[in-house]
């Protein structure tokens, strides 16, 4: 029983979706199973009655609620929830425009029109809601107004009426409000999240991606590779004798340096590759559908670039030389081993004398000389 309650509410939500837009798919069909109940039982209770026209209308606005509860799993979630929600509303509106002319029960009719006002801004949002509830508002007056009760098939006293459109008037702006507030409230919790995604994977001082990001870089590369079979390549890279600039010109030109050395690797990036900030002085390059070759021709020119131009800090010049390990990843390899096989290339080019590139294959090479 509980799963099938669950299942019908859960009808069109899907994990790819947004949580507002579920949540909405949610009450949607929450709203469709009430209102479906709802119209039901008066219906049965009209056709006990007698009131052969009323009894009509309940059942035909059962019918189109259940409709509107499969609409989103026919047409797909996104433009399924909007037809829905609009089908219940009009629905919904039709339905009290009648009890509003009709009278319902007892002339008890007009006062289920409140609760349009909710549920038309919750299904629509701020912006449509409004306009939806002020046509609406406009209809109910031109009913109730129209000389002679030329538009009523029932009789309600003037102060009667007045007070129902005041009150409904009421009603639609609180609901506008709490609409507004809680739509403005939403973006304000999305925004903060993507900040806060944004920095979790960002590096503040470079302002390049930090390891985490790099790490998914890596990650997303690796599934790419698996699908396409492509295989790609990765440089690990170290700036030489970094210790020694903290240690001479102190840790914040250390900092400057660090900062411009990432500028210009970046700047020697094809649109396609990637750069981490891999560590304290480490940097992660990732070459897409790049052989090991390739990658090394390019990483042998962001070397050369680097060691070439003295970067300038507080008027001075400094000249910063790197040394790079280049890997190719194969898809029979994990990321564990390909940043293994970078780091030992990257340290048999330290002892080969820095500002070198060494690759994987070099490196496998020397040591089993
Ligand atoms: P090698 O050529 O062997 O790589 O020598 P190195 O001096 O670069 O290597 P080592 O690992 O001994 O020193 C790295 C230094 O980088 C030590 C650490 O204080 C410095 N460092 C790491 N992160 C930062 C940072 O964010 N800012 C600054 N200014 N220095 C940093
Ligand atoms: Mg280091
Ligand atoms: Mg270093």
């Amino acid at each position: 029983m509980i799963s099938a309650i669950k299942k019908f509410v859960d009808l069109g939500t899907d994990a790819s979706l947004s949580d507002d837009l579920n949540r909405r798919i949610r009450v949607v069909n929450m709203f469709s199973a009430v209102g479906m109940t709802v119209t039901f039982l008066l219906g049965f209770r009209a056709l006990f009655a007698q009131e052969t026209f009323l009894t009509c209308v309940l059942f035909s606005a059962t019918i189109l609620f259940a409709i509107s509860h499969k609409l989103q799993a026919m047409i797909g979630a996104k433009r399924g929830s909007f037809i829905s929600a609009t089908v219940l509303i009009a629905c919904l509106m039709s339905l009290m425009l009648i009890l509003v002319v009709t009278g319902g029960s007892e002339n008890t009719g007009p006062l289920w029109i409140f609760t349009v006002p909710s549920v038309t801004m919750f299904f629509t949002g701020f912006r449509r809601g409004l306009m939806a509830l002020t046509g609406f508002a406009a209809v109910i007056i031109v009913i109730f107004f129209t000389p002679d009760n030329a538009l009523l098939a029932t009789e309600y006293s003037f102060e009667f009426k007045t007070r129902i459109v005041y009150t409904f008037i009421t009603v639609s702006f609180l609901s506008a409000v709490y609409e507004y507030s809680r739509q403005r409230s939403y973006n304000t919790a999305v925004y903060l999240s993507e900040q806060f995604e944004r920095q979790a994977r960002y590096d503040p001082l470079t302002t390049i991606l930090n390891r985490r990001g790099g790490q998914q870089q890596l990650e997303q590369e690796l599934s790419r590779m698996q699908r396409n079979k492509k295989p790609f390549s990765i440089a690990l890279a170290d700036i030489d004798r970094f210790k020694s600039i903290n240690d001479t010109f102190g840790h914040d030109a250390g900092d400057e340096v660090l900062k411009k050395v990432a500028s210009v690797f970046s700047s020697r990036l094809r649109a396609q590759d990637g750069l981490s900030r891999w560590g304290g002085e480490e940097f992660l390059f990732i070459f897409p559908e790049t052989n090991e070759q390739d990658a090394r021709m390019v990483t042998e020119q962001i070397r050369e670039n680097l060691s070439a131009n003295a970067i300038p800090v507080d008027n001075k010049s400094h000249r910063v030389t790197s040394s790079f390990g280049v890997c190719e990843i194969t898809p029979s390899m994990t990321l564990t081993t390909a940043l293994n096989l970078a780091d030992q290339a990257l340290y048999q080019a330290k002892n080969d004398g820095r500002n070198k590139v060494c690759t994987a294959t070099e490196h496998k090479r020397k040591s089993s000389r």
